[in-house]
């Protein structure tokens, strides 16, 4: 790991949020790559996930064994496995470590807590609790309507 001990620190347990940048770049500029086992996604616009097929080309490049999961919303799964098709990624080099995990708004996984957010396509806001809590929402307000699943975040 290079240069930022606080951000490494703060990334362990490996969790990621992400845009296209933090994973076509980021993690590789800031040598944090091969740290990265949970990918948390808002949504899928090109500017939330287009950089996950990248991520995932790196991984299987490598000779990645240990498991990644790529988490987010409902449809997620078929979006990645589409694009990862559109891109001509051999499926059977990625399947014995690539999972994916589709989430409900108030659910939580691991140190993340999803609530749904207002987004003109299905959309989660996270709050991960690590040894401070920080929230992301892909840069959209949670909801804070009728259901309140945004609130508590
Ligand atoms: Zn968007």
């Amino acid at each position: 790991m290079i240069g930022l001990p606080w951000l490494s620190k703060w990334l362990n347990p490996l969790v990621m949020l992400i845009g296209v940048l933090a994973v076509g770049f980021l993690p590789a500029a800031l040598g944090l790559t091969d740290v990265i086992d949970q990918v948390f996604i808002t949504h899928v616009h090109a500017d939330h996930i287009s950089g996950v097929v990248s991520l995932i080309w790196y991984y299987m490049l490598t000779g990645r064994k240990r498991e990644l999961l790529i988490a987010g919303p409902q449809g997620l799964r078929n979006t990645v496995l589409s694009l990862m098709e559109a891109m001509g990624t051999p499926l059977d080099r990625v399947e014995p470590w690539l999972r994916f995990r589709e989430l409900k708004a108030g659910e939580r996984i691991g140190c993340a807590l999803t609530a749904r957010a207002l987004h003109t396509v299905p959309s989660l806001a996270y709050r991960i609790d690590l040894e401070r809590a920080i929230c992301y929402t892909g840069g959209y307000l949670p909801y804070g309507g009728g259901d309140k699943t945004g609130q508590g975040l």
